[in-house]
């Protein structure tokens, strides 16, 4: 019997940072910019997740919050009320709520701190004690080294962000003596740390541009940074789970187009001996670029199983920055843990007979057809000529329309509201795959639909909104000029 269980932990992310807002994310930082949800929303949320097999939910605690900032302003206050009305609720339902925090990034513009800058660490360890002071009923604590993040000014290393990590580990025993700690190996490994580029005479500012050096594999870093956490993780509290996908690249792929050289099993392996470790595959579900009703089911499964095959692993997250679109991923991520060798399309084709009675199976079809973006961990294929997508559509336009929902199961939101947003997509994609599509109305209705809100927010210091509107429809704008088949989709990490 192992230690731990394959899929023992399964946990929901929702990301609401203030880069990925849209409308199908609740609104956690700008109380007075609307897309806010009532606590009794979020408890439905928190229901549904449980039925659907999460044991833990997990949310970031995002710069803008992690700061002085965040702790004084109203917006602050507003968030902390919620986020400790939710956490009630899920413990109540017997779940763990996990709070993952960047070890060193603060403020609104993504500032990184110096761990080796003493009034900078000073600054850092106060935040981590205040907000873990506030957070009582929080029971995992994630400590990330970016993204955003990472520091390699002052001498900073990968080994820098695993001591510093050590020494916030202690203030959360302080703080929580109950919570767990769980240390995450993000990127190649330890994102950026010792790696990312600054400008020169730069400090800590946050730059989109040079965001990808951070995510550069050097396999004598990763040596050494990797021998340094085996070396330091009895020093961590009883219990400290690691975060560690099968390969330090954005995919989490142990040889990513054959290429072994990233390979973290043999790591994950050793880890496994002494503590718990867990996947934490950002892109497996949707990423965080372009939002449409995601459906990456087929990869999904067959990650679960190399999984199962590669280590220990005893569990992982499913990662969402759209709970108001996602709920077939949430189901299946969920399922996925728990019986990984079911089908992709039979656990599709039974969640939507849920939703839509027997006539809602067809849906499975259709769906994996909107993943024709090009995109972090998108490795569907969509090989369709146009016409015959823009037909697909059609026909899927059909069905959704003629549908009516079944079940008023615990869901959030209601089967009737996500069939509407189902619609959206499907006539948006028949339009833009239509024989003279109107590329500007069709910018304005996906941006109006998705992210407005960012009309009324300074500019952000990441740009992917309006990176991720373009995107989309220069894809099919592409695709009208070359009919026969999409762009093929590189892999790569997101930008930032
Ligand atoms: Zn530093």
């Amino acid at each position: 019997m192992p230690q731990h269980p394959f899929g023992q932990r399964r946990t929901y992310y929702v990301n609401f940072a203030s880069h990925l807002l849209n409308v199908y994310n609740p609104n956690m930082l700008y109380p007075e910019l609307g897309l806010r949800w009532g606590d009794a929303e979020w408890c439905r949320l928190i229901d549904m997740t449980r039925a659907f097999g999460f044991t833990t939910f997990e949310f970031w605690l995002e710069p803008r919050l992690f700061c002085r900032e965040g702790l004084e302003a109203d917006y602050g206050k507003t968030f902390l009320k919620q986020l400790n009305a939710v956490t009630a609720h899920a413990r109540s339902q017997d779940m763990d709520v996990e709070m993952i925090a960047g070890l060193a990034t603060v403020g609104s513009d993504w500032y990184t701190c110096c761990p080796n800058d003493p009034e900078e660490w000073a600054e850092v360890e106060h935040l981590w004690s205040s907000w873990l002071g506030r957070l009582p009923n929080v029971s995992i604590v994630g400590i990330f080294p970016g993204d955003p993040g990472a520091c390699a000014r002052n001498g900073c290393t990968a080994m820098t962000f695993i001591d510093k990590s050590l020494e916030v580990a202690g203030i959360a025993r302080r703080q929580l003596p109950k919570a767990e700690i769980e240390l995450h190996t993000w990127g190649p490994p330890f994102f950026g740390w010792g790696l990312i580029e600054g400008p020169q005479g730069g400090k800590g500012e946050f730059h989109a541009e040079l965001q990808g050096t951070a995510w550069r594999f050097d396999p004598a870093r990763s040596e050494k940074a990797m021998q340094h956490l085996l070396e330091r993780l009895p020093d961590f509290p009883e219990k400290t789970a690691v975060a560690i996908n099968m390969g330090f690249n954005p995919d989490g792929e142990p040889a990513p187009g054959g290429d072994a050289a990233s390979d973290a099993r043999a790591w994950a392996g050793e880890i496994a001996k002494t503590n718990r470790i867990l996947t934490w595959d950002f892109s497996l579900t949707e990423g965080e670029n372009a939002i449409l009703p995601h459906c990456r089911l087929r990869e999904l499964y067959a990650k679960r199983r190399a999984e199962r095959e590669a280590a220990p692993y005893s569990g992982g997250i499913c990662f969402t920055m759209t709970p108001l679109l996602s709920q077939l991923s949430a189901f299946a991520a969920a399922r996925s843990f728990v019986r990984p060798d079911d089908q992709p399309g039979d656990v599709a084709r039974s969640f939507l007979q849920g939703l839509f009675g027997t006539q809602g199976r067809a849906l499975a079809e259709y769906l994996p057809l909107f993943e024709v973006v090009p995109d972090w961990g998108n490795h569907e294929r969509v090989e369709l000529p146009l016409a015959e997508y823009h037909r697909s559509m059609r026909e899927l336009l059909d069905l959704l329309s003629s549908l009516k929902a079944t079940s008023s199961g615990p869901f959030h939101p209601e089967p009737e509201a996500y069939r509407k947003e189902l619609i959206f997509f499907a006539r948006l994609f028949r339009d833009v795959s239509s024989p003279i599509p109107d590329y500007d109305e069709l910018r304005q209705r996906y941006w109006y639909h998705v992210y407005r809100i960012y009309d009324r927010l300074p500019a952000h210091v990441d740009p992917r909104p309006a990176r991720a509107t373009d995107g989309l429809v220069d894809l099919f704008r592409r695709w009208h000029e070359k009919p026969a088949r999409p762009g093929t989709p590189p892999a790569g990490p997101p930008a930032s």
